[in-house]
C-alpha cells in the first residue's frame, strides 16, 4: 500500500518532467507534412479504396444501404486488396475488432502468415475476412450461452473502415466485425446499433415519400465530444482507488478547484498541449477528424471532437478515439481517465452525442429553412422527435445508465436523470403558437406559413441559443444528447434514439397515410400532425434551469419519469411495455434485453463492490495506521508538555477532533464490512442493497476520511491529494 515516500517520488517526478516531442513526417523544407496528404494513411475503407475495382466499390456502397449479401467473388478481391494493402504497410497479424457488452472492445489477433505447398506466404482468406470464431465463452452473455456452447461468431460489418493498429514492436489489421451467438443473438453493441439504423431509414423514408419527398433512405449523422481528465501518471499510481476503480474513492477538495472558472479555455499546459498534438496526428492516420481540442471547465480536464460522419462509423471511431487518448496519455507519462466523475465536488466528464437525420440526398432533415414547403418538413421532424423523446423517454435514461453516470447525473454540472428537451426560444414559441393556432379560423397552413417565416429567420440567425443544463438539446440543425457519459460507448444511446425516432416516425406516417386517404391534402395533414406531436409531448419540452430542484419537482407533476440510480434505470429492460418499441421494430428481441439487464445489473454490482472493498482497504491499510500515528505524536506531545508543567489545553483538543473523526472511520468502516457480509446473491437484489444501504454508507465514511485527511499533518499523508492530482503537470 501507499506510503509517504511514494507520494513524494510521484510528487518529484510529476514536477521533474520534461515536454515528449515526437517527429511527424517532414518536407523538403523541414516543415511537418499537411495532414491532408497522410489522413487515413492506416484506414482501408472498401468504398472509398482505390485499388478495389469501381464497380465493386459501388456494390458495397449499395450493399451498406440495402444490407443484401454480397457475391464471394466480389470479397475475394476485397479480402486480396486488404491483404496487400495490410503487408505493405508492415502487419503481420489481423483480428476480428468487436465491442463485446463489458463496453470495451475486444480482439483476437491470427497472423497473416499461411502456407503453400509447404512454402510460407501471407495470407487472409474470404472466410477469414467475413467470419472469426473467438472462444467466447469469457465474455459476459447475461446467460445466453452456456461455457460449454462458447460458440460466438464475429462478422465483417463492411460499413465502417478497416484500419491499422500501431504498437511498439508491429502492426496488427483490425477487421470492424459484430458479435452474434451461435443462436443468433447480438452479444455486443455493434449489432442493435446497426438495426436501429436500418429501421429509422425505413420509415422515415416512408413518412418523407408520403409527404411528397423524394426519399430512398435515411442515415443518422453522430458527432461525439469526448471530456477526459488528464493525472500525471506517477501521481496516478500512487493512489489504490484511481488504479482499481478510477475514480477517488474519497478526498477533501482542493481550496481552488474550478470556482474562478480560469481553466475553461484557458491556454493548453505544454505537456497537455504535446500531447493533444500527437492524439490529433494519431487519428488523423486511422482516418478520424479530430477537429477541436480545448481545456474544460475543471481543472486538468480536457475535451475533443472530431467532424460527425455516420453513425456506425462516429462510434467506431469514438471507441478508437478513447483507446488512442489513453495510449498517448501513457506515453506523455499522464493517465487519461475518462470516468464521468473521478473527483467529488467538480465537473464530470460527458459525451455529447450531437445526432441528425440526413436523407440520401445529403439533405439534412432538422436543418431549418426559409421556404414555406420546407419548413412544413423540418417542423414535422423536429415534432417527430420530440414525440420520440417524450414516449421512450425511460428508455433513453436507461441507455445512459452506469455507474459513473450515477455520480453526474444530477451532480455539479451536469444534466439531472430526468430527461427533458431543449428548444430555444425561437422553436418554443413556433410550437408553442402553432399548439394555440389551431384554434385560429383562418386556414391552417396559412398560419404556419406566417409563424415560419419571421421566426425561423430568427432561429437559423440565433441558433447560439444555448442551454448547457438541459441533457437533450436542440443546437440549430441537430440535437445534442448530453447526458451521455464519458466512458460509455455510444451505440446504446444512438440506438435507443434511433428507435424512438423511427417509431415516432412510423406513427406519423401511419398518421399522414390516413389523413391523406380521408381525402386531407398533404399540407393540412402535416400540419395537423406537427400540431397534435407537439401538443402530445409538449410536457418534456424544458428550456429553464434544469439543474434546479424547482425542475425536478415540477417534471415530477408533468409526470416524466425520474430515474435517479442504474438499477432504477436498467429495470426498464425487464418492463415489456417500455421496450415493445425495441422488439417491434426488430432492434433488440426479448431475450437480447433480458441477457443485456443481466449482464449490466451484473456489471453495475461487481463495478461497485469493487469500490467499496477499495474504500475499506484504502480505509485500513492507510488512513486510519496514519490517524493512530498523529494521535500518538499528539499524546507524546501533552505528556511532554505536562513534564514541564505547562497547559495542554489546545493539544487536547486537537487530540480529541482527531480521535473523534478517526473513531467515526473506524465505525462506519466497520459497520460496512459488515453489511458487506451480508450481500444478498441474486443480482437485482444485490443492486438494490448497494443502493439503498451500501452505497450510502460508503459515501458517509469517505466524507470522514477526508475530514481527517484536512486535520492529519501534510507530512504524515500517504495519497496524493487532490490539489496534486489537479493541478501538477
Ligand atoms: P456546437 O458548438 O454546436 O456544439 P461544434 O461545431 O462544436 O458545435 O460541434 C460539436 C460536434 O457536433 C462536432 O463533432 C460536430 O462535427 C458535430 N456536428 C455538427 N453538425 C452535426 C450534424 N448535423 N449532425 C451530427 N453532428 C454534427
Ligand atoms: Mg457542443
Amino acid at each position: 500500500m501507499s506510503t509517504l515516500e511514494d507520494r513524494s517520488n510521484a510528487k518529484r517526478q510529476a514536477i521533474g518532467r520534461t515536454v515528449r516531442t515526437f517527429q511527424p513526417t517532414l518536407d523538403a523544407n523541414g516543415n511537418p507534412i499537411p495532414v491532408s496528404e497522410y489522413f487515413g494513411d492506416n484506414a482501408f475503407d472498401a468504398t472509398k479504396a482505390s485499388v478495389i475495382p469501381k464497380a465493386i466499390r459501388k456494390e458495397v456502397k449499395e450493399f451498406i444501404h440495402s444490407r443484401q449479401a454480397l457475391s464471394k467473388d466480389k470479397v475475394e478481391v476485397i479480402a486480396a486488396a486488404v491483404t496487400n494493402w495490410a503487408i505493405s504497410k508492415g502487419c503481420s497479424h489481423f483480428c476480428h475488432w468487436f465491442q463485446p457488452l463489458t463496453g470495451g472492445t475486444a480482439e483476437k489477433h491470427d497472423a497473416f502468415l499461411s502456407f503453400e505447398d509447404s512454402k510460407p506466404i501471407e495470407k487472409l482468406t474470404v472466410s477469414q475476412l467475413m467470419q472469426g470464431e473467438p472462444d467466447a465463452s469469457s465474455f459476459p452473455n447475461g446467460g445466453a450461452r452456456s461455457t460449454f456452447e462458447a460458440r460466438g461468431y464475429t462478422t465483417w460489418d463492411l460499413s465502417s473502415p478497416m484500419f491499422i493498429m500501431e504498437s511498439a514492436n508491429g502492426k496488427t489489421l483490425c477487421i470492424p466485425t459484430a458479435f452474434i451467438s451461435y443462436t443468433g443473438e447480438s452479444l455486443d453493441n455493434k449489432t442493435p446499433l446497426l438495426k436501429s439504423l436500418s429501421y429509422l431509414s425505413k420509415e422515415a423514408s416512408r413518412f418523407y415519400n408520403l409527404i411528397g419527398e423524394d426519399v430512398k433512405s435515411v442515415h443518422t449523422s453522430v458527432g461525439c465530444e469526448q471530456e477526459y481528465f488528464l493525472v500525471d501518471k506517477a501521481l496516478h499510481h500512487a493512489r489504490p482507488d484511481l488504479l482499481m476503480t478510477g475514480r477517488t474513492v474519497f478526498g477533501a477538495a482542493s481550496t481552488k478547484n474550478q470556482q474562478l472558472d480560469d481553466h475553461y479555455f484557458g491556454i493548453i499546459p505544454s505537456r497537455v498541449m504535446a500531447f493533444m498534438q500527437e492524439l490529433d496526428h494519431e487519428l488523423y492516420k486511422l482516418g478520424i477528424p479530430a477537429k477541436t481540442r480545448h481545456n474544460e471547465v475543471a481543472p486538468g480536464q480536457f475535451e475533443i471532437a472530431p467532424i460527425f460522419c455516420e453513425a456506425n462509423v462516429a462510434a467506431d471511431q469514438n471507441q478508437l478515439v478513447m483507446a488512442t487518448i489513453k495510449n498517448v496519455a501513457e506515453k506523455h507519462s499522464f493517465v487519461a481517465m475518462l470516468h464521468e466523475k473521478p473527483f467529488a465536488g467538480i465537473n464530470g466528464s460527458g459525451k455529447h452525442v450531437n445526432w441528425s437525420i440526413t436523407d440520401d440526398k445529403g439533405r439534412n432533415k432538422l436543418e431549418p429553412g426559409l421556404d414555406p414547403a420546407h419548413n412544413l418538413s423540418f417542423l414535422a421532424s423536429v415534432s417527430i422527435v420530440l414525440k420520440a423523446v417524450y414516449d421512450h423517454s425511460a428508455a433513453l435514461r436507461m441507455s445512459i445508465a452506469s455507474v459513473g453516470n450515477d455520480h453526474r447525473l444530477g451532480a455539479n454540472e451536469a444534466p439531472p436523470a430526468i430527461i427533458s428537451v431543449f428548444l430555444g426560444d425561437a422553436l418554443a414559441e413556433i410550437f408553442e403558437q402553432l399548439v394555440e393556432g389551431k384554434s385560429l379560423s383562418e386556414s391552417k397552413s396559412k398560419v404556419l406559413m406566417d409563424v415560419g417565416a419571421t421566426q425561423l429567420m430568427n432561429l437559423m440567425k440565433d441558433n447560439t441559443d444555448r442551454n448547457r443544463t438541459s441533457p437533450f438539446a436542440f443546437t440549430g440543425n441537430k440535437f445534442e444528447f448530453r447526458a451521455v457519459g464519458a466512458t460509455m460507448p455510444v451505440n446504446l444511446p444512438v440506438s435507443i434514439l434511433n428507435a424512438a425516432v423511427a417509431t415516432a416516425f412510423k406513427d406519423a406516417a401511419d398518421y399522414v397515410e390516413s389523413a391523406l386517404a380521408k381525402g386531407e391534402g398533404k399540407e393540412e395533414a402535416l400540419f395537423n400532425l406537427i400540431v397534435r406531436d407537439a401538443q402530445l409531448s409538449q410536457k418534456v419540452v424544458f428550456n429553464g434551469d434544469g439543474y434546479s430542484d424547482e425542475w425536478v419537482a415540477e417534471a415530477e407533476t408533468r409526470g416524466l419519469p425520474h430515474l435517479r440510480t442504474t438499477p432504477d434505470a436498467l429495470a426498464v429492460l425487464q418492463d415489456t411495455q417500455l421496450t415493445k418499441f425495441l422488439v417491434d421494430g426488430d432492434v433488440m428481441n426479448e431475450r437480447e434485453l433480458d441477457m443485456r439487464y443481466n449482464v449490466l445489473i451484473e456489471r453495475y454490482n461487481g463495478l461497485r463492490t469493487i469500490e467499496l472493498n477499495t474504500l475499506l482497504n484504502i480505509t485500513h491499510q492507510s488512513i486510519i495506521p496514519v490517524g493512530l500515528e498523529y494521535k500518538k505524536d499528539i499524546a507524546v506531545g501533552i505528556r511532554a508538555t505536562e513534564d514541564i508543567g505547562m497547559k495542554t489545553d489546545g493539544e487536547r483538543e486537537i487530540y480529541e477532533l482527531v480521535d473523534n473523526t478517526l473513531a467515526n472511520v473506524f465505525n462506519h468502516a466497520k459497520a460496512m464490512r459488515s453489511k458487506l457480509a451480508d450481500m444478498p446473491t441474486e443480482e437485482s437484489d444485490c443492486a438494490r442493497y448497494i443502493v439503498q444501504e451500501l452505497f450510502p454508507m460508503s459515501e458517509e465514511l469517505a466524507g470522514y476520511c477526508s475530514e481527517l485527511e484536512v486535520l492529519v499533518p501534510d507530512s504524515k499523508w500517504p495519497l496524493p491529494k487532490f490539489e496534486e492530482l489537479l493541478f501538477m503537470r
